[in-house]
């Protein structure tokens, strides 16, 4: 008889793509997942036992996802804090990651003092409320160039604006973004001319054993994430500093689950975090193709109480993202023997949506001809 138990129903708040592959990792290993979404004919929707369709503030739909369930996960960092809260007052310790985490990295006022309170790098930053704070800042930073960012929801370079300290009060963008945003919050970020952005995702079990996947180099178009590539070259120094950094946040919070840290390589190859999030990542997804155990099937594993397994990857990997009408172009992969073709099942192609990948492989052994 295994110890290993997998009769396990898994739920899962959010029905994105995240929450699609996550349910396909779990049915690999026999666990059943309910995905909890605000949006029917969701990505996840298509491969889950259950989708339950309800806003994140429905108490009833709530209790039915706690009722059907053994423990519980999400997918995105935007679910609402109250409505973690309320889950793990029906669920005590099954809801996975831990609250802190989520708390910190739904705010990037929060996060970065987080990261701060920690001894970890990250860019100059300021609170900001009101035109005299920036020129404060702009003065004791003594910069020219800096970005505002609204402190909570932003994503995909959603929520910010790159801004000249010149004439700062007569900059009507930049006054309607304090207007617009005041109620988010906002930060001050001094820019930082990076030389290459880079990813860590770190899996972490009951037992403490840690699984890493990278780290990998991410290229951004318009803020998205078009491309990233493993291995990446970097310096040792980079390298030892950014695996050091992963670990020390996962076990300062405990992690059981997963975590991602994205960081600004800079020239003198010191490195920063610029955020961190308690989910899967797009820049993991070539770990479905080139790894032993992919970053969903880990956190699946991490937060359902098995152990976790192996991140080794079998191949070096170039992920590329298919944006909007870029998925019309499946057909130059269809055939090639190491192109993966992944699509979200998404009905309606939009210019900035993520509608699939590919997943190139370069298998390590033809590398070293042993095949
Ligand atoms: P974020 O939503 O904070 O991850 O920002 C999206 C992208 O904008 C990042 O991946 C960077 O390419 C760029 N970016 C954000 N913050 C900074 C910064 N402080 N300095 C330079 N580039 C930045």
């Amino acid at each position: 008889m295994s110890k290993i138990n997998t009769d396990i129903t898994l739920g899962i708040l959010g029905g994105g793509q995240l929450g699609r592959m996550s349910a396909m990792a779990a049915a690999r290993l026999g666990i059943a997942v309910i995905i909890f979404s605000t949006e029917n004919d969701c990505p996840a929707s298509y491969v889950a036992k259950e989708t339950i369709t309800a806003y994140y503030d429905d108490k009833k739909a709530l209790e039915e996802l706690s009722n059907k369930t053994d423990i519980i996960t999400y997918e995105f960092e935007n679910i609402p804090l109250e409505t973690i809260k309320y889950l793990e007052e029906l669920k005590p310790n099954s809801v996975l990651p831990e609250k802190t985490l989520l708390e910190v990295s739904q705010d990037r006022i929060k996060e970065k003092t987080f990261l701060n309170s920690l001894d970890i790098k990250t860019t100059r930053w300021e609170k900001i409320t009101d035109i005299n704070c920036i020129i404060k800042t702009c003065n004791k930073w003594n910069c020219d160039d800096f970005i505002l960012k609204t402190s909570r929801f932003g994503y995909d370079g959603k929520g910010q604006i790159k801004c000249n300290s010149l004439n700062v009060g007569k900059n009507e963008q930049l006054l309607e973004f304090i207007k617009a945003s005041k109620d988010c919050g906002i930060i001050m970020e001094e820019i930082v001319p990076f030389a290459k952005e880079i990813s860590i995702i770190i899996a972490r079990d009951y037992a403490g054993k840690t699984a890493i996947y990278g780290p990998m180099l991410n290229e951004h178009k318009n803020h998205i994430l078009y491309k990233t590539t493993i291995p990446c070259e970097l310096h040792n120094k980079s390298k030892e500093l950014a695996l050091n950094v992963s670990e020390t946040i996962a076990k300062a919070v405990n992690l059981r689950g997963i975590l991602t840290v994205e960081f600004f390589v800079c020239h003198d190859d010191s490195i920063l975090v610029n955020e961190i999030a308690p989910r899967t990542h797009n820049s993991g997804h070539w770990s479905i193709d080139a790894c032993c155990v992919s970053q969903f099937e880990n956190h699946i594993r991490s937060v359902c109480g098995l152990p976790i397994g192996s991140s080794k990857p079998h191949s070096n990997a170039v992920m590329l993202n298919l944006i909007g009408d870029e998925v019309k172009n499946i057909d130059q992969y269809i055939e090639d023997e190491f192109s993966n073709i992944h699509l979200y099942g998404k009905k309606q192609i939009k210019s900035e949506r993520k509608m699939g990948h590919i997943t190139i492989l370069t298998p390590k052994t033809i590398q070293n001809k042993e095949i």
